[in-house]
């Protein structure tokens, strides 16, 4: 047997990890489209989500603010990875002198998931903050206004665990002043489901009673108002309440509450059009698009 050297050894794994690297970086493909770069597995994963990316992109555009958006000054540079998760991802926005400069996002799931649930929802944080000229939201607000754009089946998954959790003693969920007052994501997994859903929950009803002009118009005082004087949790709680015709925070939170308990969310729909991706019939031309059912509101 001959006597094979360490140093050789460890050469050929060195070799064989970069093969392999070269491997994988090869078979990524990446899709352009006027606002997206997206970079995904396969060509048709790309370009399907690619295609999926600015679908969105309009229509959010078009739902809050009424009209479509400019372009972004670079395309957002998008990093997905199919998976068999449940689905998520992180996106990070840089905005300088109320103009997107850059986006960078990486999301994953399913194909399915992505397209009926990250996607829609990643997109809209591009969206929302474009529209507003700042990142200087509040979590919640920009968590919440997120997830309305998740598909029907989640954001009532999503309603179910808010009514479970109320009737839950002790009672977990945040109060007001916690919820509103988040700068970070929780860091146990229970209790950031927990904040996407009541944010999710607060954002519904408050569109349910003024819409979403009335919702943006809020946030954006919510943005100017002067925090100096008792500091932004009490300023954005006292906008919130006075623009929604609230006597104080707490009138809200009992309000919330009664509209939950007659079942309010569970009505609730986005309106966006139900896109679905067949993936099993997908010709060699590209992936088809179905239109769904059309959201009755
Ligand atoms: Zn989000």
């Amino acid at each position: 047997m001959p006597r094979r050297d360490p140093d050789i050894l460890i050469l050929i794994l060195v070799a064989l990890l970069i093969t392999l690297l070269a491997i994988r970086v090869g078979n990524a493909a990446t899709a352009r489209t006027e606002n997206f770069v997206v970079t995904a597995i396969d060509q048709v994963t790309a370009d399907g989500l690619a295609q999926a990316c600015e679908h969105y992109r309009a229509e959010l555009a078009r739902k809050w603010s009424g009209k479509l958006l400019a372009p972004w000054d670079s395309p957002a540079l998008i990093e997905v990875t199919v998976d068999n998760s449940s689905g998520g991802g992180t996106t990070s926005i840089w905005i300088q002198a109320g103009r997107v400069t850059n986006i960078q996002g990486r999301w994953q799931g399913t194909r399915q998931k992505l397209i009926d649930d990250v996607v829609p929802h990643e997109v809209l944080h591009c969206v929302f903050l474009s529209a507003l000229g700042t990142g200087n939201v509040p979590l919640w607000i920009n968590e919440g206004v997120a997830v309305t754009a998740e598909s029907p089946a989640e954001r009532s998954r999503s309603t179910g665990r808010i009514i479970r959790a109320l009737h839950t003693r002790p009672n977990p969920c945040f109060t007001m002043a916690e919820l509103m007052s988040q700068v970070n994501y929780p860091q146990r997994a229970d209790r950031v489901r927990l904040f996407y859903d009541q944010s999710h929950s607060l954002i519904s009803f408050l569109l349910e009673k003024g819409g979403r002009p009335k919702l943006l118009n809020t946030i954006d005082a919510g943005i100017r108002s002067d925090k100096l004087l008792d500091g932004p949790l009490a300023a954005w709680q006292r906008t919130l309440a006075g623009a929604y015709g609230f006597r104080d925070i707490a009138h809200l939170q009992n309000d919330w509450l009664s509209w939950l308990r007659q079942g309010g969310q569970t009505n609730h729909c986005v309106g966006l059009r139900r896109l679905m991706w067949n993936w099993r019939q997908r010709s060699a031309a590209g992936p088809h698009w179905h239109q769904g059912q059309q959201c009755p509101t």
